[in-house]
């Protein structure tokens, strides 16, 4: 199949959190089953044009809107493919793109992502046909691609260039929905007649996840639990209403780990790399960790890692009502993360008062991710909903034990040990409580201080095997549906 993922974020170009991941690793699985893909992101001013011997292959392709047309250039990766039958692709277009960040600055968003992401989705469409490259499937990813189903059928349907062409998208996180004032109708260059709630309007607004989960061919979310927890008022964010409508087409599909980038025992940016065989390194990445987080390294004491955007989403609020009561538990605690003021500031004052039992960073690093990765005993996540989560799955092949609260991919992905000794991979709570939280922190340390086998454990969760291969077959049998050339679906699902 020719296939085109269109994304806003894709390791190891750009990222703010988890999607960038998948970017990074679904396609290139997809082009290793011998697809031709493709993946298209915008060339942001962080991409490291240098790095990745990034180059103009087309300019001048002239793309419709706000009713003008606006010249962008296509770029690409010449030195980062990891397979013949993928290329990287990015949309330049300096006006747009070349700002500081990708999707805002200070807590804010930019005031023209409608237009930046009207034009990145619009653009897709030109870029291929200039390239003749015509796809069987578009594979869209969050509401800043949710417009491309739209262009693609009320527009390019009608050109033979597209009319064999399907499109789904997936819904990385339903939070982030894209809603706009109506005159965006007007920039994206679509008929009014789309503005009316069973398409395109959402209270007023324009929805663009909206619009993606109206016009595509199918659905994706990112784990089983998620697919079913959005057709829900609770998590369905206001859309739970045109997910349930459109649940013969929803599938979910766990997202997968990329085991070269994410396992210690090929992971080059830790000090001292360990593997199941072994485990001696991650005692040394433990000290390292410490060190590098001005924490003094004790034998007996357990670290818990954090890395995460501070948002709402992650549950860290529970932290916080907790107190002092968190911090006499006997443990450290590493964090790194950076997004919303009043976790920086809840965060910055708890450093400030615990000083030797909080390492703190608040920012973006991804060699520090690794290394708490490693150095940690447990990994924090009490997310107040989680559509599926990486880091919980990284943790486990690093040997550390994820706390997780049983939602989404969370719950999917973790196994409690006090409930199943035998499969058991972590520690999880269901309530969203601090209480709840605070009473399964101690019983990991618990298990921490009195387990005596607790290295066959630490062995057993780094044998627990997450990779893509599963998923994106799953991928690719969906996109065969769509195309009606096969259908292995219910064996797969
Ligand atoms: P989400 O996509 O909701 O942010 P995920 O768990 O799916 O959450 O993915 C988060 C990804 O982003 C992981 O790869 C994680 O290591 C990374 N990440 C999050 N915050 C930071 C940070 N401050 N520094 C480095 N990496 C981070």
């Amino acid at each position: 199949m020719k296939i085109v993922f269109i994304t806003p974020e894709v390791v190891p170009f750009s990222k703010t959190g988890g999607l960038a991941d998948v970017s990074g690793a679904l396609p290139v699985e997809l082009a290793n089953a011998g697809n031709d893909v493709i993946v298209y992101s915008p060339l942001y001013k962080s991409v490291d044009t240098r790095k990745y011997n990034i180059v103009p292959v087309k300019r001048s392709i002239f793309v419709p809107i706000s009713g003008r047309m606006e010249s962008v250039d296509i770029y690409e990766s010449l030195d980062y493919r990891p397979n013949p039958h993928i290329r990287f692709l990015f949309l330049s277009c300096e006006k747009y793109f070349k700002r500081e960040n990708l999707y805002g600055e200070g807590n804010k968003d930019y005031p023209d992502n409608h237009e930046r992401f009207g034009l990145f989705s619009r653009s897709i469409f030109e870029v291929l046909k200039s390239l003749g490259f015509t796809p069987d499937i578009i594979h869209c990813n969050d509401w800043q691609t949710g417009i491309v189903p739209v262009y693609l059928k009320c527009i390019y349907s009608q050109d033979s260039f597209y009319s064999g062409t399907r499109s789904l998208i997936t819904i990385h996180n339903m939070a982030y929905q894209g809603l706009f004032d109506s005159y965006t109708m007007d920039i994206l260059m679509l008929p009014w007649s789309l503005f009316n709630y069973r398409e395109l309007e959402y209270y007023g607004k324009l929805n663009f996840l909206k619009a993606g989960l109206i016009f595509s061919d199918a659905i994706t979310t990112v784990s089983k639990k998620y697919a079913e927890e959005i057709r829900t008022p609770e998590y369905g964010c206001g859309l739970e209403g045109v997910l349930e409508e459109r649940k013969n087409n929803l599938y979910g599909i766990l997202n997968g780990v990329d085991y070269s980038v994410w396992d210690p025992s090929v992971d080059s940016l830790l000090p001292q790399k360990y593997s199941v065989k072994d485990l001696s390194g991650k005692k040394e990445c433990k000290k390292l960790l410490l060190k590098k987080m001005g924490l003094t390294y004790e034998e007996n004491t357990p670290v818990i890692g954090i890395i995460s955007r501070l948002a709402d989403q992650k549950g860290f609020d529970l932290l916080f009502e907790l107190k002092e009561r968190i911090l006499n538990i006997g443990a450290k605690f590493v964090i790194l993360g950076t997004g919303d003021k009043k976790y920086h500031d809840h965060f910055t004052e708890l450093k400030e008062r615990y000083p030797d039992k909080i390492g703190l960073l608040l920012g973006f690093d991804n060699t520090l991710a690794h290394l708490i990765e490693a150095g940690s005993d447990f990994f924090l996540m009490p997310s107040r909903y989680e559509p599926c989560g990486l880091n919980q799955m990284y943790s486990l092949r690093y040997g550390t034990f994820p706390i997780v609260r049983g939602v989404g991919g969370l719950d999917d992905t973790i196994i409690d040990i006090d409930t199943d000794r035998e499969k058991g991979n972590g520690f999880k709570f269901y309530d969203y409580k601090s209480e709840e939280l605070l009473r399964t922190i101690e019983r990991a340390l618990r298990f921490y201080r009195e387990e005596k086998a607790i290295e066959k454990f630490i062995r057993r969760i780094m044998e627990f095997d997450f990779s893509w291969t599963v998923s994106a077959k799953k991928y690719a049998a969906l996109y065969e549906k769509l195309l009606g050339r096969d259908n292995r679906i219910s064996q797969l699902f």
